[in-house]
């Protein structure tokens, strides 16, 4: 087993070397479950051992690798839980279709629920920036889609994707119950932080659940380097605020600080092409 300190220098690495745009960096584990361990999913997680993987990039990535036991508690369902955070505009949702897709072309039924208070692409399918386009259950909580799906559905549902999860005030507890209690796959997406970089929701708290954490990242829209933080363009000040390109931006550290500049360029920036229009 590698100590804390030998696992924050494995980690650290992997920080520092990252690309732009596409490349991300998991926390805690593996970006899919598929890709690189757990060549079966149907191990009942017993014990953990970390060891390292090379990534295409040459990226060092921690693997938490789940092994089994053949003892009683190994006979319960056993679910999985993962996570994927960042800023808006990072390709959550692209990266949690990615993966439902996937399930379902090895044959396992599988579900998107998303929050009804989205309702920027319709209500009925999830949308991601480059149009990709998946049917879904836009539900105000996640304790109705047992009901709302229909119990023997749901028991024969293998793998529940869960879109734009901070605004989900239950998803502690139906994460909990769908992956200890009833055997599923859940595949979080969500914003790990809002626009003042505070806790979003519940997203944060599920963490100690998960079986992994990827957190992607976004372009910094002022620099093209790497963007960890959403700001928001305009002067409303409730959490939540529904909005795309034309509300948010993502920035890198540097101009998140500097946001309230950035605002002001904007402002002045979109005056002007009213003028220029006018
Ligand atoms: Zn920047």
């Amino acid at each position: 087993m590698l100590s804390l300190s030998r696992m924050k220098s494995l980690v650290s690495p992997t920080l520092s070397t990252l690309a732009p745009k596409t490349r991300r960096f998991s926390l805690y584990s593996q970006p899919s479950r598929n890709l690189l361990c757990n060549p079966n999913p149907l191990q009942k997680p017993n014990f953990f051992h970390v060891k390292t993987t090379m990534l295409p990039h040459n990226s060092p990535m921690i693997c938490i690798q789940s092994h089994s036991l053949n003892t009683e508690a190994s006979q319960s369902p056993s679910g999985e839980i993962h996570v994927i955070v960042g800023p808006m505009f990072a390709g959550k949702t692209t990266t949690l279709l990615r993966r439902i897709k996937s399930e379902s072309s090895n044959g396992r039924s599988v579900a998107i629920i998303k929050s009804n208070k989205d309702t920027r692409y319709g209500l009925h399918s999830i949308v991601t920036h480059d149009g990709d386009k998946f049917p879904c259950w836009p539900l105000a909580d996640l304790s109705s889609f047992r009901q709302e799906f229909g119990s023997d559905a749901y028991e024969k549902l293998d793998v529940i994707g869960i879109d734009e999860a901070q605004f989900f005030d239950d998803l502690y507890d139906f994460c909990r119950n769908a992956a200890d209690y009833d055997g599923k796959i859940v595949i979080v997406a969500g914003l790990d932080g809002d626009y003042l970089r505070r806790r979003f929701g519940s997203v944060l708290d599920i963490i100690p659940l998960a079986d992994s954490v990827t957190k992607l990242t976004a372009r910094c829209e002022i620099c093209g380097k790497r963007a960890f933080f959403t700001l928001r363009k305009t002067e409303e000040m409730q959490t939540e605020l529904i909005g795309g390109a034309d509300k948010y931006m993502p920035v890198c550290r540097k101009h998140y600080v500097g946001g309230q500049v950035v605002k002001e360029a904007t402002r002045i920036a979109s005056e002007y092409q009213k003028v220029q229009s006018g």
